[in-house]
């Protein structure tokens, strides 16, 4: 077996070389700070390889271990001129648990192990402190039963809170050396009580029982769900630190604090941080007494804090980063505890990493790489205002950030309604489909009762940037009465509620937001990450308002203007309804000649905005029935509006209807057996150029995307109309026009057949949203009955419509992109959809050298810097 221990202590450390995987990361920091001189009590490390054992050993401690603790025991006493156990100069232990994760649910510390009924007057007549003895002797006791016998601390706190009532005081300090014996008289009943036995005496003993709650609490059901949460792997282990105490109790010249280097909410370069005089260990943070700022120590301990600030220096030079510190003074002198990064807000992030480049602390490359990319997705939206009452009355899940506040309403026709009236709503709804799309663009923010992350609401919302908290159980909707319940909250239709989609909040009343701010440092951060991606960032984006979003956050083009999403207008929809229901090729050929206009304005509006980059165009996709009436009131509507009986629609409905129309009648299907729509809107298309080119704007180059193909006949079949319907349009108006065409590549025999597909294709686009559901033969809408089980059994990594897969649904990709090459060396090479904006996906993507990845408009920053990211993670 590997070196069990590690030593830290003043004349330097052992594992300072070492890495976080041996020595956990309270560990390998308490040993890089005494490599670096800095006072760090003297003490050792059991490494988790030792952890690991003890799991694959039937709990069993290796008995080597047992040696090696006598030793290093023996050489903290030396250190410290302490002896542990002993009946004139007690040497007192933490054992403190630290994994290569900070992990909550953990075993924390226990403090003054060492303490027995004999040694506590030793450290009381040492000290001539007997009130500092007692004190810590009861901690001791508390900690101890907490964590190793899994007694629960408020036994502890009540009897100390009891007393102090009975003697009329309220702060601990109030409380005398007599106090505490009585008090500790009280603790060891309860100990005797729960365990039938006496607090062990022994100061072995409890070292002992304290290493090995350390490693059994990796396995206590807190830490596993916040492992399985945070995708820790189990085999990791935890390291044990067991340390000399020293005190932060025993007097006005004693102390203990918690510091930051920066402010971590700002990023702002001063000192951060909190401590109080006379106490120990956690009471900072406890609340039991309010500590003061650290500021202040430059008065009440002046050499102690410039002792302080000079470490701090030292720290961040050691680690480049801002730190999270832990000190103790004891009687004038300063003790180190722990260091760590420090975590911080997305604004203090980027500031921190700006500054920290400027300081020539960290280069450009470290600044960029610091960053985690999803956390951007706070300050790219509103946020609520920190500062801001709340009044929560239900809670959801975080589907998509921002917050919103609006009146409520609980129809996609009342928020459009409503937004015609510049009224800001929250669409309320047990769940959302597609007719819903115009009103959830007209929301500023939606909360569903049904539904998961990936729900349509989730999707939808996030596409748009738009606020929404999905599946919230407890608001009950009730949509004849116009109103929802909530506890015992009624809130009807046009009441003012807020939702926070980054937190899941849903708020009574209008709860005051910030602008986001993507000026200053979070710009200087992007414009660095343009200088080392190669991927080209691209936006999904359908409408004018969108693709000015995009075009702010940077976007270089748009990967995928999905054209449907244009059809689903109040004013249009009827005409495309009609065309659906036409019997013949004349009637649909009417109806189609309505839609042309609107289609050919909205191509030009998005072709001005884009201002000559490349703009991906795909012909209609979903299954007709999508745009068909549902309810009985919109059928007679229609009846009464195209002049057909209500019979003779309701016959072409069922007709329309298809058992599984994700694998129906859509995508290029559509385009085969009525060629007369993908003729009209490739007219629209170039019939804007056209126009664009007379009014001297800027040409946009467009890439006309064919969706679903699965052969290459099908691509030729389509590729020639388009072909054709350009070469009409340019004799027409007389003039040229560069345009390229390509496919969607969803489905896995695209993939496999890409040569011949790529004869006909000038790009490919990977749609992996549609390529993910046809690889596994997973429904993503209905996925969200199961894939909980399957993350919790380990089937799933990771959600794989939130992630892409790369084994299966990657391996297709890469299968594509040789073959697509093979045959044409030119072919462009993309990827649109929900992965596009993720940044593990995008790693992905640069490593497979595709072009472009396309994503919701306010991803593009988070694209940006992941695709910088990707580039310089491989190069290390
Ligand atoms: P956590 O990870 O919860 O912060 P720590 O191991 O850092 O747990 O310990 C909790 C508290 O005990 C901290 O405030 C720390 O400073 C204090 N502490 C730990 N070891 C010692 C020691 N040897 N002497 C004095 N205080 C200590
Ligand atoms: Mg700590
Ligand atoms: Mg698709």
């Amino acid at each position: 077996m590997d070196k069990l221990i590690y030593r830290f202590n003043n004349q330097g450390s052992q594992g300072g070389n070492n890495s976080k995987d041996i020595l956990g990361g309270k560990g390998i920091n308490l040993a890089q700070m005494a490599k670096l001189g800095l006072p760090v009590p003297p003490g050792f490390t059991i490494s988790t390889k030792v952890c690991e054992y003890f799991y694959k050993n039937k709990k069993k401690i290796p008995k080597k271990l047992i040696q090696s603790v006598k030793k290093e025991i023996k050489i903290i006493e030396k250190i410290s001129k302490k002896k542990f156990g002993n009946l004139s100069n007690p040497l007192l232990v933490s054992v403190r648990s630290g994994s290569r994760v900070s992990m909550p649910g953990m075993m924390d510390t226990i403090l003054n192990l060492g303490l027995n009924d004999k040694t506590v007057i030793a450290l009381k007549n040492k000290t001539s402190n007997g009130r500092f003895a007692k004190d810590s002797y009861r901690r001791l006791i508390q900690m101890y039963s907490n964590v190793v016998f899994g007694i629960e601390s408020h036994f502890f706190e009540e009897l100390i809170d009891n007393y102090k009532l009975t003697k009329g005081v309220i702060q601990d300090t109030e409380l005398e050396e007599s106090d505490w014996d009585g008090l500790i008289e009280n603790f060891k009943e309860i100990v005797k009580e729960k365990t039938k036995k006496i607090f062990p005496q022994d100061v072995n003993e409890q070292l002992w029982g304290a290493i090995s709650a350390v490693f059994l609490s990796w396995n206590s059901k807190r830490a596993k769900t916040y492992r399985k949460i945070n995708y820790i792997p189990e085999h990791w282990g935890t390291a044990v630190n067991v340390q000399a105490m020293v005190f932060g109790n025993m007097g006005d010249d004693c102390a203990t604090g918690v510091a930051f280097t920066r402010n971590p909410s700002t990023g702002k370069k001063e000192i951060f941080g909190e401590y109080l005089i006379n106490a120990q260990g956690e009471d900072v943070v406890a609340g039991t007494r309010t500590p003061l700022n650290l500021n202040s120590m430059n008065k009440s301990m002046s050499k102690i804090f410039l002792q302080l600030k000079k470490i701090f220096k030292q720290l961040e030079n050691k680690y480049k980063d801002m730190q999270d510190i832990e000190f103790t003074v004891e009687n004038n002198k300063l003790w180190m505890l722990q260091t760590r990064s420090g975590k911080r807000t997305a604004r203090a992030a980027i500031k921190i990493a700006v500054d920290m480049v400027q300081e020539k602390l960290i280069s450009i490359k470290d600044a960029i790489l610091r960053i985690d990319p999803n956390m951007l997705d706070t300050l790219l939206h509103p946020t609520l205002d920190e500062k801001a009452k709340k009044d929560i009355i239900a809670t959801g899940l975080p589907a998509s950030p921002g917050a919103a506040c609006g009146k409520v309403t609980f129809s996609a026709e009342e928020a459009e309604r409503l937004k015609e009236q510049m009224q800001d709503t929250i669409l309320v709804r047990i769940e959302t489909s597609p007719e819903d799309i115009n009103g959830m663009h007209a929301a500023k923010g939606i909360l569903t009762a049904r539904g998961g992350m990936t729900s349509h609401a989730a999707v939808v919302a996030r596409g748009m940037g738009k606020p929404c908290v999905s599946g919230s159980s407890e608001i009950k909707i009730d949509y004849e009465n116009k109103l929802f319940k909530s506890g015992d909250h009624e809130i009807k239709e046009g009441q003012v509620i807020t939702i926070d989609g980054g937190s899941g909040q849903v708020m009574l009343g209008k709860v005051p937001t910030l602008k986001p701010d993507i000026s200053g440092n979070f710009s200087k951060i992007m414009s660095w990450a343009d200088k080392f991606r190669k991927l080209k960032v691209r936006a999904n984006s359908e409408t004018p308002a969108d693709t000015k979003i995009a075009r702010d956050f940077g976007a270089e083009g748009i990967g995928l203007c999905r054209t449907e999403h244009m059809f689903f207008d109040e004013k249009r929809i009827i005409s495309v309804r009609q065309m659906i229901l036409s019997k013949t090729l004349d009637d649909r050929k009417e109806a189609l000649a309505k839609l042309l206009p609107y289609q050919k304005n909205d191509f030009i509006e998005i072709f001005k905005i884009m201002n000559g980059l490349p703009v991906t165009v795909r012909l209609l996709d979903p299954p007709l029935h999508e745009f068909l009436p549902k309810t009985d009131k919109d059928i007679e509507n229609i009846a009464k509006e195209l002049n057909i009986g209500h019979h003779d629609i309701r016959s072409r409905i069922s007709e329309l209807h298809e058992q599984n129309p994700m694998l129906g009648h859509r995508g290029c299907r559509l385009g085969i057996s009525f060629p007369e729509i993908y003729q009209m809107q490739c007219q629209a298309i170039f019939e804007a150029l056209a126009e664009c080119k007379k009014n001297k704007i800027k040409l946009v180059i467009p890439e006309i995307m064919i969706p679903l193909v699965s052969t290459a006949a099908e691509i030729q079949i389509l590729r020639n109309l388009v072909d054709k319907t350009a070469s009409e349009i340019q004799k027409i108006h007389s003039v040229k026009i560069k345009y390229y065409v390509g496919t969607m590549i969803e489905l896995p025999r695209a993939a496999l057949r890409a040569k011949d597909i790529a004869k006909f294709a000038d790009f490919f686009s990977f749609g992996t949203n549609d390529l993910t559901q046809t690889t596994f033969g997973i429904s993503r809408d209905d996925s969200g009955k199961f894939l909980n089980d399957y993350v919790e059994n380990k089937i799933f990594n990771k959600d794989p419509f939130v992630s892409i897969d790369e084994r299966g649904v990657g391996e297709l990709i890469k299968i594509a992109t040789e073959r697509g090459r093979i045959e044409k060396k030119s072919l462009k090479l993309g990827i649109c959809g929900e992965h596009g904006g993720d940044p593990k996906s995008i790693e992905f993507c640069e490593k497979v050298k595709l072009n472009y990845v396309s994503c919701s408009p306010y991803r593009v920053p988070i694209a940006r810097l992941a695709a910088a990211q990707a580039c310089l993670k491989k190069k290390v």
